[in-house]
């Protein structure tokens, strides 16, 4: 919202005071709303007839937030060594821990096993060995998924169903794979086979891609009861709940998504002739996306003439693609506005670009901003909370910004900005 002086306000506090006192850029997060959300999952999804709802901690992860989502009820997945450890400074207890990962390591798979996760997620048949030898040697009884590809694919509006699956994740149920895998754990004394994990893609806005998979995967416990008299107790069916990032984005009412999914699962396996397993998901990017917003200032505005005759107006950020990849990465759309104060000015075509050697270097690559938009500007991208931090880099040697929690007024340091001096302890020779 915009406070009297016509500034943003986050969690009740002035973009401009988080500026002066953290620098820009800058990563807020609304804490109010990211709880909310959190709790807004587990209640719709419980509702729904789901038994654990986990937040998918790749999106975003401190220890802040994963009390924020334990707090609301939810348990963690995690998809490295690295982010099972946050979990666990975080105090987060291992059985509300579940794990991912298509090529795990060894030290990964022992710190998941002592750690006492709940859930390990298997991914390959080399992980089968790997991790039954593990928990072999240390007197280990693992519960674990097999996480299966059933040919969907779902992306926002559409999925796309196909027979084979040409991409590194899961044991596909089509070739075999995935059958062969339980028939492998089921033989093994240091591995439990608790159920399945299908996890159909990302940005997904309704519930048609999940019709399709819980079809499939309710047929394949069928036969996993029928052939190898296995019973798939859990089914997990992944995250990819999808937020709007613009004008237009709609996904369905996260209490109407959680219903439809469920009530499709249950059909499902009505029709299977099969009890329904008990039901889990995994949303990341629908719990913290929309709490971020990133605020950038104006360096340089530079107004360039096209071919048409049309201007389009490139204002340059003190960040870019280093703290926001995924304009660059994905063609990801992202709304944008000018939030250090209002403007009487005309709508401006403008390109938000960062300050990077890249030309495809863009954060909003086509919006309208008002048309006195001058270097000292504050700029607010909306949604950008999930899959920027987690995902930023160093590149051109930037410090990573701070990820500051605001909430009635007060400020809280999730992550504090990187300095130089940080990136430079890394080399000797510095
Ligand atoms: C990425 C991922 C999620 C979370 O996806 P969102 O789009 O952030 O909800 C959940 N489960 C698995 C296995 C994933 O890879």
């Amino acid at each position: 919202m915009r406070n009297s002086a016509g500034a943003l306000e986050i969690g009740g506090v002035d973009c401009r005071d988080l500026v002066a006192r953290y620098q820009s850029p800058i990563y807020v997060l609304d804490e109010a709303d990211a709880r909310s959300r959190a709790r807004g999952f587990r209640d719709a999804y419980e509702s729904a007839g789901a038994a654990t709802v986990y937040y998918a901690a790749k999106a975003f992860l401190a220890t802040a937030v994963a009390k924020w989502v334990t707090e609301a009820g939810l348990g963690i997945d995690v998809a490295s060594g690295g982010e099972l450890e946050v979990v666990l400074r975080a105090g987060v207890p291992g059985d509300q821990i579940l794990m991912h990962g298509n090529n795990k390591s060894m030290a990964e798979i022992e710190l998941a096993l002592t750690a006492g996760v709940g859930r390990i997620v298997v991914d390959s048949f080399d992980e089968i060995v790997r991790l039954a030898d593990a928990a072999g040697r240390l007197g280990i009884v693992q519960q674990v998924l097999v996480r299966v590809t059933v040919g969907v694919e779902a992306h926002t509006h559409e999925f796309i169903a196909t027979a084979h699956e040409d991409q590194k994740f899961g044991l596909s149920v089509a070739s075999g794979d995935a059958a062969e895998a339980v028939r492998r754990i089921a033989k093994l004394p240091a591995l439990a086979f608790a159920g399945l994990h299908s996890h159909l893609g990302s940005q997904i806005f309704d519930a048609a891609g999940f019709n399709e998979a819980a079809a499939r995967v309710a047929a394949f416990t069928r036969s996993l009861r029928d052939e190898q008299g296995v019973i798939v107790r859990e089914l997990n069916l992944g995250g990819g709940m999808g937020i709007a990032y613009v004008d237009g984005d709609d996904p369905l009412d996260v209490a109407e998504m959680a219903r439809q999914i469920c009530s499709v699962v249950r059909a499902e396996c009505d029709q299977a002739g099969i009890e329904t397993p008990e039901l889990a998901f995994e949303p990341g990017r629908a719990i913290i996306g929309p709490a971020g917003v990133t605020i950038y200032e104006v360096g340089t505005v530079k107004p360039i003439e096209l071919d048409d005759g049309i201007v389009r107006t490139y204002i340059s950020v003190d960040g870019g693609m280093s703290d926001n990849i995924r304009t660059a990465l994905y063609g990801a759309q992202y709304s944008v506005v000018l939030a250090s104060r209002l403007s009487a000015g005309e709508p401006m075509l403008s390109r938000v670009v960062g300050k990077h050697c890249e030309s495809g270097d863009i954060v909003v690559r086509d919006t309208w901003l008002p048309a006195d938009v001058v270097p000292g500007d504050l700029l607010a991208v909306a949604a950008t909370g999930a899959y920027c931090r987690s995902m930023s880099s160093n590149y051109n040697y930037l410090p990573r910004p701070a990820v500051i929690a605001a909430h009635a007024g007060n400020t809280a340091v999730v992550l504090r900005r990187e300095t130089t001096e940080d990136l430079l302890a890394l080399d000797p020779g510095a």
